[in-house]
């Protein structure tokens, strides 16, 4: 079991709706200890990649990216989100179903951040049904750009997001992938 595997049975809470709240060391308060050592472990599986921007989206994912930064030394920048349809001007803007909150929203970067070229890597705490990670590519592409990797905390194996990035051909690295929670027992299982 890796560190942050480890991290998750000791502090993590199932709720019911399978969602997993890790809020003491990632999602509300930061560990920035753990922070470090997810943004080491990505740093480390994408050693062979040529980055020139990182890519995440708002709240978590800013402070993983942050830490990847100071590995990389290139700009973070990190889309927003918001309920309504916000105007394209001088945006990227694409669509997200928000899996925790229920509701679509706008997903937009301006349009000074990103440019043609660049190699991006994304990053983000969850991932789920992959609403989030699909927004930042449907993004990265309206700039030109290209995906080089996605680098993720978790991934929740049990929802699609992973299968689906995985057999669009990107390179997807997870550091803890969930492969069943039970919200009675309190029970997760890892895969492999
Ligand atoms: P997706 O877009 O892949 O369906 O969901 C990923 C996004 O939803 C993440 O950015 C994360 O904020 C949120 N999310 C999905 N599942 C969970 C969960 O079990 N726990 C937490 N804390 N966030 C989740």
């Amino acid at each position: 079991m890796n560190f942050l595997e480890t991290k998750i049975l000791s502090d993590g809470i199932i709720k019911q709706g399978d969602i997993l709240k890790i809020d003491n060391f990632l999602n509300h308060q930061i560990d920035i200890r753990i922070i470090r050592q997810i943004a080491q472990e990505l740093k480390q599986r994408f050693h062979d990649v040529a980055v020139d921007k990182i890519l995440t989206i708002e709240a978590s994912g800013i402070a993983i990216a942050t830490m990847l930064d100071h590995l990389y030394d290139v700009p973070v920048v990190f889309a927003k989100k918001s309920e309504t349809a916000n105007s394209t001007d001088n945006k990227f803007v694409s669509q997200a179903y928000s899996f925790t909150h229920k509701q679509l929203n706008s997903v937009f970067v301006s349009k000074p951040y990103l440019n043609p070229s660049e190699r991006v890597l994304i990053v983000d705490d969850f991932l789920a049904d992959g609403q989030a990670v699909h927004a930042l590519i449907d993004i990265v592409h309206q700039a030109g750009g290209e995906v080089v990797g996605i680098g993720i905390a978790v991934e929740k194996g049990q929802q699609k997001g992973g299968r689906l990035l995985r057999e669009e051909g990107y390179r997807l690295e997870s550091i803890a992938i969930i492969e069943e929670m039970d919200w009675e027992k309190q029970t997760i299982r890892f895969r492999e």
